[in-house]
């Protein structure tokens, strides 16, 4: 039987894993806090990891993992910019994650996300629930004939596109790696990045956080946008320069603000903090704005979604012990 420690699990995580076809050939180790070099050696006596989004496999952890024989690393999420892959290479341990456990549940959060920050709809909720039935500074806008920005066109942003041109949405799209043939069937023009910036008076952000694209939004991207313009994130917080946010809604130039991803959500999401200080002095502040609205990383929060994760991740597992091939497109 395979043994495997598997990191930052929250009670779903243990229902979905160990209810996939094939989990009762694993004994799962599963431990509440987050995979950090400090933490590796908990994986001791294992053969295989299983990570999610903020566990850190950095060189020095995965040097650790390596010593205590570990072999192999399963990241149940798509985004993979918290592992050292080159490392993990070099140390004989093989990754893998699941690429598409369901882009649909991502595109719909983004979404209801928008929907929810435009027509006000958390602020109504609370305000019906004191017998407060007024309207007053509940006013939002039609998303009919608004142009949105979709910026990465891969299996979240293409379904998030469709989704808005569905309500009658203009939508702009950019991506180094453009599907023309898609665009051309749903109507939706590829511009390049500046464009989207300009015309869009709603820019939706569903690409990969790479070297490169830290901070793609910050203080000069922001100015170029058009005033009022609604943002949302729910692909990676490190996406967007948070202080640049900040000072581009004090100044009113940016509308709205719809987060599932936060620069700083390493320690914070995922956990209960109610009753607690926030030490976060830019995570406080963006929670005070009105236009602001956060969620903490529940975009992939679905039944499908999570059974899928279980599913791919623990049919990789046994492929692995097995000496068998990867689920195809899993590999890093
Ligand atoms: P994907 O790999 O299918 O698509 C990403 C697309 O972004 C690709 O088409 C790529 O060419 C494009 N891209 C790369 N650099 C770009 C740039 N500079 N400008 C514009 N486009 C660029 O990935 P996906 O499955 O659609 O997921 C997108 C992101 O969503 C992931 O990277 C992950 O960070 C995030 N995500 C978040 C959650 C959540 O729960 N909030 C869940 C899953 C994924």
């Amino acid at each position: 039987m395979i043994e495997i420690a598997v990191y930052d699990t929250k009670s779903y995580d243990r229902e979905y894993l160990t209810k996939a076809p094939g989990a009762e050939r694993v004994a799962w180790h599963f431990h509440d806090f987050r995979l950090s070099a400090k933490t590796a050696p908990a994986a001791q006596g294992t053969q295989a990891v299983c990570l999610f989004v903020n566990d850190q496999a950095d060189r020095a952890c995965l040097t650790i993992l390596a010593a205590l024989g570990v072999k192999f690393l399963a990241l149940r999420c798509a985004g993979f910019n918290n592992v050292d892959v080159a490392a993990a290479r070099a140390l004989g341990i093989a990754v893998v994650r699941v690429p598409a456990y369901s882009p649909h549940a991502v595109a719909e959060h983004a979404v209801a996300l928008l929907l929810t920050l435009n027509r006000k709809i958390h602020r109504a909720f609370n305000r019906v629930r004191e017998l407060n039935f007024s309207l007053s500074g509940l006013v939002g806008f039609d998303l009919h004939d608004k142009t949105v920005g979709i910026v990465g066109t891969g299996k979240i942003g293409r379904i998030a596109a469709q989704i808005f041109r569905g309500f009658g949405t203009e939508v702009l799209a950019h991506d180094p790696f453009p599907t023309p043939d898609w665009a051309a069937m749903h109507g939706i023009r590829y511009v390049n990045f500046d464009t989207v910036l300009a015309e869009s008076d709603i820019i939706s952000l569903h690409l990969p956080l790479l070297p490169e694209t830290r901070h793609l939004l910050n203080a000069q991207t922001l100015e170029r946008m058009k005033p009022g313009v609604f943002i949302v994130n729910t692909s990676r917080g490190k996406l967007v320069d948070t202080g640049a946010l900040i000072a581009a809604l004090k100044a009113g130039h940016v509308g709205g603000v719809a987060l599932d991803v936060y620069e700083e959500e390493e320690g914070i999401f995922f956990e209960d903090l109610s009753g607690q200080v926030l030490h976060d002095d830019e995570l406080s502040l963006l929670l005070n704005f009105p236009n602001v609205l956060i969620t903490a990383h529940q975009a992939f929060l679905t039944r499908e979604a999570l059974g899928e994760i279980a599913r791919v991740t623990t049919a990789n597992l046994l492929q692995f012990e097995t000496g068998g091939t990867f689920l195809t497109g899993t590999t890093l």
